[in-house]
């Protein structure tokens, strides 16, 4: 069944942003992809194939079930690395399939501990340290007994992280902040490298930290938003064009969201459209429906804000979004026809619907906007 709007991914504006990651990282530095939240909307099962292809072999997911549908999808060897929940009745799986955990707690270590002895295998774990983000991590107090119990269960527990994660890196409204996160991590890797064991890695730096304080993304960083071909904020995006004038856009968009449209008609001067009273035609005025609303991600807040493209025209959303539709004010492209492809994010000619205006006009940031595409929308592969 034809379903009422589809996504294409680009296979080579991925490769494109993969390219300039690495430039940036350095060939020292390991490149975690980040796949959380349906690999930010794209999906899992279908950006995975085409990060492989780039040579990516290091992903971290949210939880285990993330991980399993990466398991699941190829049989090439790579790393995973659960960043946050796992059950603890799927610890002994995640030990089994050599997936890396997060540990932030002693209660969740204790089990590793367990599981893994009892399958004689090592557990592959990241020790998240606390630095300020409050959020999970264990205070750095708590450093030296963690680093001894390491040491003691190392038959069972291989040390392959010590880490944490900034407050908001992408805004320097958070600078002092950050700064003060850096300097107790600094002070964490100097306690951990003054007991002699040390971990496979230190890793800090999401998108917005390696931009805007490359000095956090230590030998590893754990890549999101950037990979798909988006700033983490405007902020970042002029950070960067400041460190490398002239270099104005080096991401491409991996994502597009088209539909077509499902029918036309003309309504008369002083007309409402849709549910209520919120756009009244002050003319005669052609109009388009399309089958997106927000039942499928298209936000509501987008009613009589956002704008498509038909024929190459940036054409306004008028009226509520529904569920299942919205409607086009297609005065400044009357020729539009049924079955006309609609662009709601993307390009056609020379027009461009991006996430960041979108989401600009429905206060959702790109990672809400993205993580929000359901997973049931198609997702078609092109160059
Ligand atoms: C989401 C996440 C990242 C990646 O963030 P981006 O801003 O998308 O690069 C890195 N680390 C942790 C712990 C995260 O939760």
């Amino acid at each position: 069944m034809v379903h009422s709007s589809y996504i294409e991914l680009s296979a080579s504006a991925l490769h494109n942003n993969i390219a300039f990651i690495r430039r940036h990282i350095g060939a020292t530095t390991t490149l975690y992809s980040v796949l959380k939240g349906n690999a930010y909307g794209h999906g899992i099962e279908q950006i995975l194939p085409l990060l492989l292809d780039a040579e990516v072999r290091h992903f971290a997911v949210f939880d285990a079930n993330e991980a399993w549908r990466i398991l699941n999808t190829t049989s090439e060897p790579c790393s995973i690395m659960i960043m946050g929940f796992i059950d603890n009745g799927d610890i002994r799986w995640a030990i089994e399939h050599d997936i890396q955990l997060y540990v932030f707690g002693y209660e969740r270590l204790e089990r590793i501990i367990g599981e893994a002895r009892s399958l004689g295998k090592q557990a592959r774990v990241h020790i998240e340290v606390e630095t300020g983000f409050n959020r999970t991590g264990f205070a750095i107090e708590e450093l030296p007994h963690l680093l001894d119990m390491l040491k003691r269960h190392s038959t069972s527990l291989s040390f392959d992280g010590l880490c944490t994660h900034y407050a908001g890196a992408e805004s320097l409204a958070n600078h002092q902040r950050i700064l003060t996160q850096l300097e107790v991590f600094h002070k964490a890797i100097a306690i951990t490298k003054h007991t002699g064991r040390e971990p496979q890695h230190y890793h800090s730096a999401c998108s917005a930290a390696t931009i805007m304080y490359p000095s956090t993304s230590c030998d590893m960083v754990r890549i999101g938003i950037l990979q798909y071909g988006f700033w983490p904020s405007e902020e970042t995006h002029g950070q960067y064009l400041h460190n490398n004038p002239g270099d104005i856009n080096p991401l491409r968009r991996v994502i597009a969201w088209k539909s077509k449209v499902m029918a036309v008609k003309s309504i008369a001067t002083g007309e409402y459209v849709g549910y209520g009273s919120t756009f009244m035609a002050s003319m005669p005025t052609t109009i388009a429906i399309v089958p997106v609303g927000y039942g499928y991600g298209y936000s509501r807040s987008l009613s009589n804000l956002g704008r498509v493209l038909i024929r190459g025209v940036r054409l306004p959303v008028i009226g509520l979004v529904n569920m299942n539709m919205l409607v086009v004010n297609t005065n400044e492209a009357p020729s539009v026809a049924v079955d006309d492809e609609v662009v709601l994010i993307g390009n056609q000619d020379e027009g461009s619907i991006t996430v960041a205006s979108f989401s600009e006009l429905s206060n959702q940031l790109n990672y809400e906007l993205l993580t929000r595409l359901p997973a049931h929308i198609p997702r078609r592969v092109v160059e």
